[in-house]
């Protein structure tokens, strides 16, 4: 009968782990105490507000249209002498960055359409497709008397008597031409509206 040798005691060194693990015992590491008891529950105080203090809560439409209002995207377009004042009111003495409104040379990526001049009826399909080239949700403003109704060329056959026949309009802004303030309040309360109607889809 034969017995197996018993086994020589390792000489390999023993390895201490990088981070020593603390074993989770309450009562054995009493800065760990509080963090590792139950939760007493407070009535009328929200949990996540015991577990987290400091975090807002804010509903996710809210945070949606605070986003949207503060990076309109007007599309970069003109059509007869309102443009002009449009295009002053893009330059620095009235800055609309600070309002994060950029305007855009593009309808795929813009949100606001601003109808500056005259529409004549063989530009009005152009205007139709740039609107529906654009993403929802999306805004018109009318800027001048031109686009609102038609202006100094009220019953002109050739002439539209107002952008709205065609789109939507969201804010008008009267004048001929208006001045770059008007045009200015015009978006300020565009991004007023905007936040009205959070949690709508668009149209
Ligand atoms: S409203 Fe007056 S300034 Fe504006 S496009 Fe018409 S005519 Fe020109």
């Amino acid at each position: 009968m034969t017995t197996a040798a018993p086994e020589a005691p390792s000489t390999a060194p023993v390895t201490e782990p990088a981070f020593p693990v603390l074993p989770v015992i309450p009562g054995e590491h009493p800065r760990e105490a509080p963090r590792l008891a139950p939760l007493e529950v407070i009535p009328g105080k929200a949990l996540y507000k015991q577990i987290l203090p400091g975090i807002v809560q804010a509903p996710l439409d809210l945070l949606l249209a605070a986003g949207r209002k503060s990076s309109l995207w007007p599309m970069t377009f003109g059509l007869a002498c309102c443009a002009i004042e449009m295009i002053a009111t893009y330059m620095s003495h009235y800055d609309l960055d600070r309002f994060g409104i950029v305007p855009w040379p593009s309808p795929r990526q813009s949100d606001v359409m601003i109808v500056a001049g005259t529409v004549t009826k063989k530009m009005a399909p152009a205007v139709k497709l740039l609107y529906d080239q654009m993403p929802n949700p999306k805004w018109v403003i009318s800027m001048g008397a031109c686009a609102t109704n038609g202006g100094p060329y009220t019953r002109y056959d050739r002439v539209l008597q107002g952008v709205d026949k065609i789109i939507p309009v969201d804010v008008y802004v009267p004048g001929c031409p208006p001045r770059p303030e008007a045009l200015l309040d015009s978006l300020l309360a565009l991004q007023e509206l905007v936040m009205e109607e959070r949690g709508s889809t668009g149209r």
